[in-house]
């Protein structure tokens, strides 16, 4: 019964760590369809370790612009670049 126990938490253990974040869903229904097949457990397991780092960048790239001579990022409305000031 504790092996069983062990045996599931090992087999969801992507859906663990990735319960909170934003493509949970995606992780789980991967989890739960491909697990059992190991490439689709370890494709779930770099999924939920990998979409944390991804979703700020995604979130951070979507509003500003980015400077094209210094490359810093300025505000959703910005029309210059906070840090050298040129036109962006
Ligand atoms: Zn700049």
């Amino acid at each position: 019964m504790t092996f069983l126990l062990l045996a599931t938490l090992l087999y969801f253990l992507p859906t663990i760590i990735g319960h909170n974040r934003h493509n949970a869903g995606g992780i789980f229904l991967l989890n739960l369809l491909l697990g059992w097949t190991v490439v689709g457990w370890v494709i779930a397991m770099v999924w939920a370790c990998s979409a944390e780092t991804r979703l700020p960048v995604v979130v951070v790239a979507g509003p500003g612009r980015f400077c094209t001579q210094c490359g810093s990022l300025s505000g959703p409305g910005a029309r210059y670049c906070s840090a050298c000031g040129r036109l962006v």
